[in-house]
């Protein structure tokens, strides 16, 4: 696109001259958090020496996590727009090489191009496809890899305030990424880019109709009702879609059926189905929500929004690393509090509890086998030695098999527990959690006074945590 500097052994045209992109964020609808995040970045980009005479360090790496056609390229690319500087964009597949050394000197290349043009962005999307965590095979070899990784991780280490880089990195897979990439000084910032809310489809679909003509029978908000799920790049399909179909007909404007008409065909043409446009679906989806938001405010944690497309299973957070036993076990009750949801309004839960299952499964087992809390197992480490990162145990742990057999019973017994309390929870403040169910089922997300209002009730007027 235009504004998007060539780079050379990319498959673009090299030696194009790199003028800054015209994009700005006003091009950018209903994706406000993110954008303030990246204020910083082009504040830095304007006035590099102003940092560097601080001592600040500026950003050097940002991470947008989100799923595709969230509008991260777009934000990236608006970024370098509000900055007035140059924006280099690469895939993170151009990277993958079977042979050795290849990726490494592209990556090379790559920052000995955009150091002549300081300052600039670059923007790797889909970092994963090179980005993965060591030992994780898959495309080109493990060596080739690594190496490509090494490198930018020496580019991105040899920046300092002056330099005038920052690196904005997209993916949707954040948890698969090398650590090394995270730590600080790297790609320290992580972004969320969720899809947006009912409010927020309404802002993007006003903001791609405004060089298009309505007809008067046109409704953008009904449209944004009824696309629950919908990116913003599946919006802005929409529109085109029912452009297309205005032209076809020999019409002057879009018609509210053209619009229809655009949301069934982005509704077939997706390769992954938008669960939300469905209101049976979206209505679970939203008592699972609000279960969470339930329960983790009865548990005593803070909860100032929620939404049905916050990136993530609900995870324990990190204060639970410290926690007493109790405090630990009863951190359980959040993940398991969608499935719980599900148990009490149907009595069986769908599939849509995979990622729940996900972290309620590990933060069990990582209960059982890390921390020894196992009501029988005991405070016995059950980890074999292999890696430890925080939030995963290594699978290649040897134990006995009668030892593999306790803790799977441990596991599923404090999976049960854990499910059982959630229930128990939201049986006493049922009437709550319908409430917010509906509120969420219509807004899809809630957030400041409005979410706090809701969830007076259940606010206990004395912290009790644990059981
Ligand atoms: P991603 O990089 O997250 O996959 P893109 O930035 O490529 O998404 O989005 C594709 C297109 O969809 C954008 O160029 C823009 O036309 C539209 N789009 C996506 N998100 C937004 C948004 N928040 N505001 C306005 N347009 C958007």
């Amino acid at each position: 696109p235009a504004g998007t500097a060539g780079v050379r052994g990319f498959g673009r045209l090299g030696g194009s001259r790199a003028v800054p992109p015209s994009d700005t964020f006003d091009d950018v609808a209903g994706a406000d958090r993110a954008v303030a995040e990246l204020r910083d970045v082009v504040d830095h980009l304007r006035d590099p020496a102003r940092y560097d005479r601080l001592g600040a360090l500026p950003p050097r790496g940002v991470l947008l996590v989100g799923p595709p056609g969230t509008g991260k390229t777009l934000i990236a690319r608006a970024t370098a727009g509000e900055a007035g500087v140059p924006f280099f964009s690469v895939a993170g597949a151009a990277f993958v090489e079977s042979l050795v050394g290849v990726g490494a000197a592209r990556v090379r290349d790559l920052f000995e191009q955009v150091r002549a043009s300081a300052p600039a962005i670059v923007f790797i999307d889909e970092i994963d496809a090179f980005g993965r965590r060591r030992g994780q095979g898959d495309g080109g070899s493990a060596e080739e890899r690594e190496q490509t990784l090494n490198q930018l991780l020496v580019e991105l280490d040899g920046f300092t305030a002056a330099t005038g880089i920052v690196v904005i990195a997209a993916t949707n897979r954040p948890d698969v990424l090398d650590p090394a990439l995270l730590r600080p000084g790297r790609f320290d910032r992580h972004v969320l880019v969720d899809l947006p809310d009912r409010a927020g489809r309404a802002r993007i679909l006003a903001l791609h109709a405004a060089r298009r003509p309505l007809d008067a029978d046109v409704d953008l908000d009904q449209v944004a009702r009824r696309t629950a799920g919908f990116s913003g790049a599946d919006l802005a399909g929409v529109l085109n879609e029912a452009a297309l179909l205005a032209v076809r007909a020999g019409r002057a404007a879009l018609t509210a059926a053209d619009l229809s008409e655009g949301i069934d065909r982005v509704l077939v043409g997706a390769t992954t189905p938008r669960t939300a446009a469905d209101p049976q679906a979206r209505h679970l989806a939203a008592a699972r929500v609000a279960a969470r938001a339930v329960v983790a405010v009865v548990d005593g944690r803070e909860c100032d929004r929620i939404s049905l497309h916050a990136t993530g299973p609900a995870g324990i957070g990190p204060e639970e690393r410290t926690a007493s036993r109790s405090r630990y076990l009863a951190g359980l009750r959040l993940p398991a509090a969608g499935i719980a949801a599900e148990l009490e309004l149907h009595g069986e839960a769908s599939t849509q509890c995979e990622a729940d299952i996900e972290a309620l499964t590990t933060a069990a087992d990582i209960a059982v086998r890390r921390y020894g809390l196992g009501p029988r197992t005991g405070p016995v480490r059950l980890v074999g030695p292999g890696g430890d990162h925080l939030g995963s145990l290594p699978e290649d742990v040897v134990l006995s098999e009668q030892a593999r057999q306790r803790v799977e019973e441990e596991v599923r017994a404090l999976v049960d527990d854990a499910i059982a309390e959630a229930r128990e929870v939201l049986r006493v403040h049922r009437r709550t959690w319908s409430e917010l169910t509906e509120a969420v089922a219509d807004r899809e997300s809630l957030e400041g006074a409005a979410l706090a209002e809701l969830l007076a009730p259940v606010r206990a007027p004395v912290a009790t945590p644990g059981r």
